[in-house]
């Protein structure tokens, strides 16, 4: 098998890249304006193994990681061309850009912290949303082996906000955990933890492998190198290091599971990808799989069901379907709740039981992970019937509410309570827990 060295493309250097050789400058320049504002990362596995070029633009690969002139609304588009043309100096050229950037909500990710406390100290780079599942960012794995163009993460990414949750070590977080015997789960996220040498993800996690732990039962790792550089796993310098480092959590007696990020079939169809995770299940770990619902990338009932389906036959485990945030290029890639039911449902029933442990469509909001179960009629009235499926509060989980109808609502902040109330039942009690969170930080 090809063992290709990575390498990354940019905003910067991405005329390199030979399959552009015979493009025109005015489709160069479109790529060149878009990357001024949105970040933009691929890299030479997604170019030569994932994106069919003989289908770009359309090409779901291309556009999961290519700028194209749609990503911006088009007076921000026709703000930031004009200044590229005319030839701007740098400096007047960014502040365009930072203008523009900050009117596509960039704060949609700042999830209210909920950081953890630990002697009064505030314990950095980590987030305590759920009661049983910690959240860790380390600094080093702020970045990824690409960047998707529909993610919530861009400010970080475009230099808009410095990644705020970032911890530099994971010391302070272990004596957190050995205080708080409810947390069963660490999660591990990013940009992307994988994009870590071996040696410095060790560093990280060894803290949390000690017999002082023994509540702590899973560590989750989210990653997108499966889909984007599964040579991870495979043939880079110390992709051996890495499976050795998975055995040895499996070793401390939990179970290591990897929250694979899959958008589409397409990135479970290479060798590459298919022996990366064979080796990876070999360390004993487990791998899980979601994804966004996605416009021009993934938004027909086929696309999930095969997803899912070559997930499973690879031992892989369904988990969740996400419905896409309002930040960035949402205008792009959004999809109407009523139309991502729609989508997860046939998609649902064309598989069999194995397969149907994915949850969606889900909104990771401020109150919890929201799942929509679907419309319906309640009393004459048309509702979307909807349940927590993660809550600020436990008890909310799985309790059916219902909101208003509105065929094009794309978030939970748009929708209404049905039958003419005021307030979604855990309303008032979010309002206290969110300002009970605000205290300890002034
Ligand atoms: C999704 C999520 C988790 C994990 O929830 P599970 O239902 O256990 O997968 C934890 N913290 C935050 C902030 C999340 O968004
Ligand atoms: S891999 Fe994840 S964090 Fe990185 S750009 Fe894609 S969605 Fe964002």
């Amino acid at each position: 098998m090809a063992s290709p060295q990575y390498r990354a493309y940019t905003a910067r250097n991405f005329r390199e890249i030979p399959q552009l050789a015979d493009w025109p400058e005015s489709a160069l320049k479109e790529i060149e304006t878009v990357s001024r504002v949105l970040p933009f990362k691929t890299n030479n596995y997604v170019i030569d193994e994932l994106i069919d070029w003989n289908d770009v633009p359309v090409d779901p690969m291309y556009t999961l990681n290519f700028p194209r002139h749609e990503l911006l609304k088009a007076p921000h588009y026709r703000k930031m061309a004009k200044a590229v043309e005319n030839g701007s100096p740098e400096h007047h050229l960014k502040a365009v850009a930072r203008s523009i950037q900050l009117e596509l909500n960039p704060d949609a990710s700042g999830q209210s912290a909920n950081v953890p406390l630990l002697n009064g100290h505030r314990v950095s780079g980590a987030q305590h949303k759920y009661r049983e599942t910690v959240l860790f960012f380390p600094q080093a794995g702020q970045t990824c082996h690409a960047y998707c163009t529909f993610c919530f993460r861009w400010p970080q990414f475009s230099g808009l906000s410095h990644s705020r949750f970032s911890g530099r070590e994971s010391g302070a977080l272990a004596e957190y955990l050995k205080l708080h015997p409810k947390v069963t789960d660490l999660l591990i996220t990013g940009g992307d933890p994988m994009i870590m040498k071996a040696r410095t993800l060790a560093e990280y996690l060894e803290p949390f492998l000690t017999d002082e732990l023994p509540h702590l039962k899973t560590i989750r790792i989210g990653t997108k190198t499966l889909a984007y550089w599964p040579y991870r796993y495979l043939t880079d310098s110390d992709s051996d290091d890495i499976l050795r480092l998975f055995e040895k959590v499996a070793a401390s007696g939990r179970t290591l599971a990897i929250m694979a990020h899959f958008n589409h079939p397409v990135e479970l169809s290479t060798e590459a990808v298919r022996k990366a995770i064979a080796r990876i299940q070999a360390t004993g770990a487990q791998i899980r799989t979601q994804s966004p619902l996605l416009r021009h990338i993934n938004d027909k009932p086929e696309l999930w069901s095969r997803m899912w389906r070559k997930q499973v036959d690879f031992n892989c485990i369904p988990y969740y379907m996400f419905v896409e945030r309002d930040t960035g290029a949402k205008h792009f890639f959004a999809v109407p709740l009523e139309r991502c039911w729609q989508i997860f449902r046939h998609a649902y029933q064309k598989v069999s039981g194995i397969c149907r442990t994915v949850r969606g469509p889900v909104m990771s909001a401020t109150p919890g992970k929201v799942q929509i179960l679907g419309v319906t009629e309640v009393a004459d009235e048309k509702v979307f019937a909807l349940q927590f499926i993660q809550g600020r509060n436990a008890d909310w989980v799985g309790r059916p509410f219902f909101a208003r109808y509105d065929k094009n609502a794309t978030w939970l902040n748009g929708l209404r309570p049905a039958f003419g109330e005021h307030r979604f039942f855990f309303e008032n009690e979010l309002k206290g827990l969110l300002l009970a969170k605000m205290q300890p930080m002034g």
